[in-house]
């Protein structure tokens, strides 16, 4: 089947509402009413309003034509006040995707941008349009912000990213390995299909030979000092670890955030720095300032805000593709994540935080209640709330936290994701997630001037036990009641919570 691509023509207005109303209903019709569809096309896509665009001088199209049938287009739109082109929309007819023909048609977008000297060609996609964000991240494009966009009465989240024309795609040359699930591979002599920590562990001492930083910082690690400390009931490790100043000082408010440099971000990850493509949407790399042996960070490809509730299937699926063995952690937006704006978790060996042995056995726990089938524990005296959720089936554990969340923010009359912390692993067939809900992100004397001045920016590390200080003097200081008074500060209140769970549906 030979492929033309040309200019578009006054001709093809009617092969243009044909193909974008069908590429609608076979793309957005699972997440969209239809009735919202074509509300949106009756305005706008009249045949008026197309003969406009096509008339419009910061708008350009190309049709992909066969010998006897239009297959799709690729609308291209100049924004002035941004200075940039945008692809604003790019269309086939269903029996035409897969040939390569959505390619064929941005090599013509891009041809044109060349010849406007325009470098960066810009794209919006839908969240939930996940074919298509595969498709075009595979040939070059980074997804840099998150904007609601809305069709008739309903608003979905849209990505805008770009692509470096003349730069073959980044990713491609980061790229240390990819995992997928490693059930693709049935022949029976096929290599055995390493694990996921495999991989990671595999990953770490490559990346201790051919990155400097990486290395450096893990040299560093050698050299913090720990110490245990026995509190009432339970008991912390202090590290005294001066490479995680940076973290723990890290400005996370909301301007400072907007205007740095998005550290996880593809197009600014470090020289030298390799990842492991997961499951086509995260990335998994070395952290270069570790608290622990071997230490993880798996972040979403795309820069898009921190949040639990809509990716609770992937940090439940991490679990069970790190297995026993392992633990995973998230640090809630705003209290503790170190990059609020770009979803992200980590990821760690277990057995290195003093609450595991704390919580194992039962003698702690409270069976409060039972949420879809999942058992939901308050646990006692561990000097800050901790709740536990257990259950084998990932989609009732998932609905359980969400149901969870829910009633916090209830009770606590709030819109946004309540402060949590959470640390999950899978073991013995079960999915654990260990539950700490916040009152408030850093202490008090985190703010305190001069010598008062304690640096301690609790996030899940810290409320699992380990509690790092970067600077020397507080790890000499920090008692046993301090540690309490802390813990207690930035926890919710013990009645708080137990509202919450009363109030899950
Ligand atoms: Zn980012």
């Amino acid at each position: 089947m030979g492929i033309v691509i040309r200019p578009w023509q006054k001709g093809d207005l009617e092969a243009l509402r044909k193909i974008t109303w069908q590429s609608w209903i076979s793309t957005y019709s699972s997440f969209i009413p239809e009735s919202d569809l074509r509300s949106y096309f009756d305005i706008h896509y009249t045949e008026a309003s197309l003969f406009s665009r096509l008339d419009d001088p910061s708008m350009q199209g190309f049709i992909a034509e066969t010998d006897d049938h239009i297959a799709g287009y690729a609308r291209l739109f100049f924004n002035r006040d941004e200075n940039r082109l945008y692809v604003s929309s790019l269309y086939l007819l269903p029996q035409f995707q897969g040939q390569d023909i959505g390619m064929r048609l941005l090599e013509a977008a891009e041809g044109y941008a060349a010849e406007r000297l325009v470098d960066e060609l810009w794209i919006g996609v839908m969240v939930k349009n996940r074919q298509a964000l595969v498709f075009y991240r595979k040939v070059g494009f980074q997804f840099v912000r998150e904007e609601p966009f809305t069709m008739g009465k309903t608003t979905v989240s849209h990505l805008i990213g770009y692509k470096k024309l003349g730069r073959s795609p980044f990713i491609n040359q980061k790229i240390y390995t990819t995992f997928d699930g490693g059930g693709n591979h049935p022949e029976p002599h096929a290599e055995r299909v390493k694990s996921l920590p495999e991989l990671c562990l595999e990953l770490l001492s490559e990346q201790k030979k051919a990155w400097q930083d990486l290395r450096e910082g893990y040299e560093l690690l050698k050299d913090v000092k720990e110490r245990d400390l026995p509190c009432k009931g339970f008991s912390v490790r202090l590290q005294y670890n001066p490479g995680r100043i940076k973290s723990s000082m890290a400005e996370v408010g909301e301007k400072n955030v907007r205007e740095r440099r998005c550290f996880l971000c593809l197009d600014h990850l470090p020289e030298g720095q390799k990842e492991i493509l997961y499951r086509s949407d995260y990335l998994i790399l070395c952290n270069p300032m570790p608290v622990f042996s071997s230490h993880f960070t798996v972040s979403h490809l795309d820069h898009r805000r921190q949040a639990i509730a809509e990716h609770i299937d992937t940090f439940l699926q991490l679990m069970a593709d790190f297995g026993s063995g392992w633990t995973v952690l998230y640090n809630g937006p705003t209290c503790g994540a170190s990059a609020p704006d770009h979803l992200h978790f980590q990821a760690a060996p277990s057995g290195q935080m003093p609450i595991e042995k704390e919580i194992r056995g039962e003698k702690r726990l409270t069976l409060m209640t039972q949420v879809y089938g999942i058992l939901l524990y308050q646990v006692r005296d561990l000097g800050r709330e901790v709740i536990i959720l257990e259950g084998d089936e990932p989609m009732a554990v998932g609905s359980a936290l969400k149901g969870f969340l829910k009633a916090l923010k209830k009770v606590l009359l709030i819109d946004e994701e309540p402060m949590v912390n959470i640390a999950g692993f899978y073991k013995e067939r079960k999915w654990h997630l260990v539950i700490f809900p916040r009152r408030k992100h850093r202490p008090d004397a985190f703010f305190r001037k001069g010598d008062d001045r304690v640096v301690v920016s609790p996030g899940v590390i810290d409320m699992e036990g380990v509690l790092i200080t970067p600077v020397e003097k507080d790890f000499e200081r920090l008692d046993a009641a301090s540690v309490e008074d802390l813990y207690k500060e930035v926890s919710l209140e013990g009645e708080t919570v137990q509202r919450a769970i009363a109030a899950i549906v």
